[in-house]
């Protein structure tokens, strides 16, 4: 019987969520594990990386990497998974546009560590101890991965040949991946294998969204009564279905909560965070600076709100501080 082709798994600078969408396969799973052998997923399999550095290059079919790059060890993983594997795919939003926690790219590395082992008030450590890349400890070398500058997304370290969106990717893209990858019939090379389309063509609420909107006012849905019928850009709450990609049948949505941009922007879109805001700009309802502040003052975390998972592969991409 000839050896079922070889495929893995790993995580980098993630939740978790994106491994659990693969236990959600749940009788699916069972289906895949017959047509595939699982040769390396650390979360769940007992493999290490002495035995992903024994496989021949290339001899993995495919590998999906979840999570963003940050620190020295993700970065070595990275290029191995890329050596030993003939397609790498870029799985969830923090390996395909760096997620949420691209969102430390607003501060410097310093900050963050000055912040997280000395200033952070649950945090006691007057000798202002922090962690270090090497150390000897009774004559014996300890190691530890460092912490780079700067948060990645997958194909800003290596190549990627496919992209699975979402925080975390539904289990019916994932198996459509599988057996996509499986039929051997691929699609081109840096296709994210999701529909082209925008969240708001598929909306089950697009009828109700106003063709002129006028926004005088941004909401909170968390201090909202939300209609559970109506656009929620009409109803002054940040919807950031106009600049995300469709694929998750609009999960937020029918749970009645505004989409948040986790499937990423379509092909046509370069910058998710700056398409949503053209389009709100252009919606605010004022014509004075000080009102147009005001209604603006509603958005209480603007980077946070339009670049929530984009921000490593935004045209800014990161604060840069002299
Ligand atoms: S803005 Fe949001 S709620 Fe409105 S149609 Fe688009 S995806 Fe649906
Ligand atoms: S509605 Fe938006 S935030 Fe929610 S799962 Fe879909 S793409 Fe992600």
């Amino acid at each position: 019987m000839p050896d079922k082709p070889k495929v893995a798994f790993y995580w980098c600078a993630s939740c978790g969520g994106c491994e659990e969408s693969i236990v959600d396969l749940a009788e699916d799973i069972l289906e895949v594990a017959q047509a595939v052998d699982i040769v390396f997923w650390p979360v769940a399999m007992d493999f290490k990386r002495k035995d992903v550095e024994a496989m021949p290059d290339g001899s993995i079919l495919a590998t999906m990497v979840n999570g963003s790059i940050r620190t020295s060890e993700q970065e070595e993983m990275a290029h191995l998974l890329r050596r030993k594997s003939q397609i790498l795919i870029a799985y969830g939003s923090c390996a395909h546009t760096g997620g949420i926690p691209s969102l430390a790219n607003q501060f410097t590395r310093e900050q963050i560590l000055r912040y997280v082992y000395e200033e952070a008030p649950s945090v006691v450590n007057e000798e202002r101890v922090r962690p270090q890349p090497r150390h000897r400890d009774n004559g014996t070398a300890v190691t530890l991965p460092e912490f780079r500058g700067l948060v990645r997304s997958l194909d800003q370290v290596v190549e990627v040949d496919y992209y699975l969106p979402g925080c975390p990717p539904t289990p019916k893209l994932l198996k459509q991946a599988v057996l996509t990858l499986l039929s051997g019939n691929l699609p081109p090379k840096g296709t994210v294998l999701a529909p082209d389309t925008a969240q708001c063509d598929s909306c089950p609420r697009k009828e109700t969204k106003p063709v002129d909107l006028k926004i005088n006012e941004f909401k909170r849905p968390h201090w909202t009564q939300i209609d559970p019928e109506t656009c929620f850009l009409a109803q002054g709450i940040i919807c950031m279905g106009p600049a995300t990609r469709s694929g998750c049948e609009a999960q937020c949505i029918r749970g009645n909560m505004p989409c948040t941009g986790c499937f990423g922007p379509t092909s046509r879109v370069r910058d998710q965070g700056a398409k949503i805001l053209s389009a709100l700009a252009s919606s605010v309802n004022a014509r004075e600076p000080e009102d147009i502040e005001k209604i603006l003052d509603g958005i209480v975390d603007p980077v946070g709100t339009f670049y929530r998972y984009s921000l490593a592969k935004s045209l800014l991409r990161a604060k840069v501080t002299r």
